[in-house]
């Protein structure tokens, strides 16, 4: 299509050090896509993520939203373009409850200070009424609503990965980055979730990037996948291309 791609990278390149992490990269993410970004450890998939949401900033060549630049803005505000992620380690405020980790994520700006809280308007207490609703029938959707009371460190491992994925979701992003969902997982809690990140990409129009190192999950979420080793782009395509890549097989199927 016509459309800028959602998500992009040009000629990027990260050095810490001595270590180029990330080459040359182009990438190329189109919208309400599920993208796979795969390769071996240490391949750089965590570096594209972490330029991608202003965590570092490339050494060089660009990085963009929407079709425009967001090298050099901070985190949140990228966040507030659109662009949400979960982390490869999960961070959730563990003595928070499940509902309050999805409700912190349902305040992009902020209402802060005494008279705020003192003179909320009928506006703002429909507001927090609707983020309410938005954030139950958020884990309504992965199974978490009823215990949305228990602190977020009580959840068994999976749930903890759904809650993470549920808190992202409270920002509303037109992007989300996953950065190995299905780590920990059992295999059918892999198969359900794999089905859940398709469903999300058709109810919310949402784009996700998809870092994961379960190749069922990749293979059969991913509408398109690029294969990077060494911070380089070894291959693109569908995921039936990319299985048959040889330079792919040779590289890191071949082991898997
Ligand atoms: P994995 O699948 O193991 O998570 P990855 O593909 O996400 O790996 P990255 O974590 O992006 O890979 O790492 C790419 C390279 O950059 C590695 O050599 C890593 O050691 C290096 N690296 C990443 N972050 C930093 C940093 N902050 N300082 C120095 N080196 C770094």
């Amino acid at each position: 299509s016509s459309e800028s791609p959602l998500l992009a990278t040009k000629a990027t390149t990260v050095r810490f050090g001595g270590i180029v992490a990330v080459k040359d990269l182009d990438l190329t993410v189109p919208s309400n896509q599920v993208f796979g970004l795969i390769g071996p450890n240490g391949a750089g998939k965590t570096t594209v993520f972490n330029i991608l949401t202003g965590v570092y900033r490339p050494t060089s060549g660009d990085v963009q939203f929407e079709g425009r630049s967001i090298v050099g803005l901070p985190p949140h505000a990228i966040a507030q373009l659109g662009l949400a992620r979960t982390f490869q380690n999960i961070r959730l405020f563990g003595e928070l409850s499940v509902l309050e980790n999805v409700m912190t994520a349902c305040h992009p700006r902020s209402r802060s200070g005494v008279l705020a809280t003192m003179f909320r308007t009928r506006r703002q207490q429909s507001e927090e009424r609707e983020q309410r609703d938005f954030a139950l029938a958020l884990l309504e959707r992965f199974g978490l609503a009823a215990q949305r009371h228990a602190p977020a460190k009580s959840l068994a491992y999976g749930n903890q990965r759904r809650l993470e994925i549920a808190r992202a979701l409270a920002t509303r992003p037109k992007a989300l980055l996953l950065d190995e969902p299905a780590a920990g997982m059992n295999p059918q809690e892999s198969v359900a979730l794999m089905r859940q990140i398709q469903q999300l990409r058709d109810d919310f129009k949402l784009t996700i990037v998809l870092v994961e190192h379960n190749m069922r999950v990749v293979m059969g979420a991913c509408e398109r996948i690029q294969v990077v080793e060494q911070g380089q782009t070894i291959a693109i395509g569908s995921p039936d291309d990319i299985k048959r890549d040889p330079r792919v097989i040779a590289a890191y199927l071949g082991t898997a």
